[in-house]
């Protein structure tokens, strides 16, 4: 096929890409977005294998039957509370890829100053990409410690790597030919780059990392595809890299912080939580269904606890039984709830939970003071109030879901540990609080059978 007509199916694929982001903007459509992007790509993938430049098609099959077979294996083996780590994961091979694809085209004809610039581009930012994704991979599957990594002078060595970056891309640029010595200087330090520049990140500012991690893995292979001038490369790189960058600006809006803070002020490295300390009061499920039974207003707010115990199916059946019962039933959402954006959206829409019901922070928090009872399910840092009161906590400014404003509040969760930011939470040793001690499904699910005798 020739590339005119290459271009116009190309076209089609990047309308398809559009119209399939709109419709993942509720959650509604999602589903039919998502199926819509999926189709697109396989129109792009289908239509770039007729071009006629192609030569032979073995290494083409090789690596889709790898790279597909590896997908294929992982995408039914992985369990759902680890694919926020799996999304760390695809970032990073995005990344890697736009950096072997930028590589490659070095070794093509023709190439300028411009063509040397675009290369360069897509080998840098795919660098750090890559090992700033496995970072984010090790801390969210907490093979490594969430907190901070800092260092003195870390930001003068942050500094001094990038502006060696940029010289040997100066240089590069200007004889851009495969072997130059500047050029793989230049991926090994991409490659340390990436990791220095989320190591100082603490846990709970994560969510920014990762969508700026989704952005910069767009970022990259925009690059790519100038570099190979590819069309569809660009347009998908680029409506990748946007969507980061706005979904890493709503993550700063929900954390409260400007992304600069967030990247250079090693968040949470230096300050020290106030220790809380004093009486928890413990309730029993059959007290609990008591206090449920007798409430007119109850709002279930989940975490990543709701995740692990994947109680999302019993948390819909007590909110119907409560419905039946002349509760009105709501699902406050947090937006960095979960280990990744849209976490407790996924998990309630697949338990068939009417998505009316569910009720954004911002819009929540005014009801709070006239809830009845707020049930915190596997929720820890989103409903601390440490984040509105404490000063000295490492995760002071961060908007929080004002539990402790409710009439009573139910905590599920299993012991007394901290979340995913390691810092106290003093909302357990509140007066209206009472701890539900034990797993989240369990204790919904007696609950639900005191309902039903
Ligand atoms: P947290 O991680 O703060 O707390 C989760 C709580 O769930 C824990 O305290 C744990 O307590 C409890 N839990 C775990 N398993 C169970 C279970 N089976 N049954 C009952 N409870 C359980 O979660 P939040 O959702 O409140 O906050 C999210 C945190 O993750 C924030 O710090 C956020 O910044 C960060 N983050 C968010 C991302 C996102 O995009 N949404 C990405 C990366 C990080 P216990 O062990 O005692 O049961």
């Amino acid at each position: 096929m020739s590339w005119e007509w290459i271009n116009v199916w190309y076209i089609a694929s990047a309308a398809l890409f559009i119209f399939g982001l709109k419709q993942l903007g509720s959650p509604a459509t999602a589903v039919r977005g998502n199926q819509l992007s999926a189709v697109a790509m396989l129109l792009a993938i289908v239509v770039t294998l007729f071009a006629k430049d192609i030569v032979s098609y073995e290494w083409i099959i090789l690596g889709m039957v790898v790279g597909g077979g590896i997908g294929a294996y992982f995408a039914r083996t992985i369990a759902m509370t680890e694919m926020p780590e799996m999304v760390a994961l695809f970032n990073g091979t995005g990344g890697i890829a736009s950096l072997f694809v930028g590589w490659a085209a070095l070794y093509g004809t023709g190439i300028g100053a411009f063509e040397g610039f675009t290369i360069f581009l897509s080998v840098l930012i795919g660098g750090v990409t890559f090992t700033g994704s496995i970072i984010a991979y090790a801390k969210l599957s907490e093979r490594m410690d969430g907190a901070p990594i800092v260092f003195g002078a870390q930001r003068i060595v942050n500094a001094a790597l990038l502006g060696l970056i940029i010289l040997c891309g100066v240089v590069f640029c200007l004889d851009p030919v495969p072997g130059s010595f500047l050029f793989y200087l230049a991926i090994v330090l991409a490659l340390i780059l990436g990791v220095m520049v989320v190591i100082p990140i603490g846990g709970a500012d994560m969510p920014v990392v990762i969508s700026l991690l989704n952005s910069y893995s767009g970022l990259a292979a925009c690059a790519a595809g100038f570099a190979i001038g590819n069309n569809i490369l660009i347009v998908a790189g680029a409506l990748v890299g946007a969507a980061g960058i706005i979904l890493t600006n709503i993550m700063c809006r929900a954390m409260n912080r400007s992304l600069s803070n967030v990247l250079f002020s090693g968040f949470g490295a230096v300050k020290e939580a106030t220790k809380v300390e004093g009486e928890v009061s413990p309730i029993n499920t059959e007290d609990a269904f008591l206090i449920l039974e007798a409430a007119s207003n109850v709002t279930f707010v989940p975490g990543y606890g709701m995740a692990v115990a994947q109680a999302q199916h019993v948390v819909r059946e007590l909110g119907e039984l409560l419905e039946e019962n002349g509760c009105e039933v709501t699902y406050a959402i947090h937006p960095v709830a979960g280990r990744m954006p849209g976490h407790m959206n996924v998990l309630l829409a697949e338990a068939n939970v009417p998505y009316d019901q569910l009720i954004e922070m911002d819009d929540i928090n005014p009801r709070m003071d006239n809830m009845d009872v707020a049930v915190v399910i596997g929720a820890n840092d989103v409903v601390n109030p440490a984040a509105r009161n404490d000063e000295n906590s490492p995760i002071y400014g961060m908007p929080i879901i004002n539990v402790d404003h409710a009439r009573t509040v139910f905590v599920l969760k299993r012991s007394m540990a901290s979340g995913f930011s390691g810092v106290d939470n003093p909302l357990f040793f509140g007066d209206n609080t009472r701890m539900l001690f034990g797993d989240a499904k369990a204790s919904l699910s007696a609950v639900v059978a005191e309902f039903k005798t």
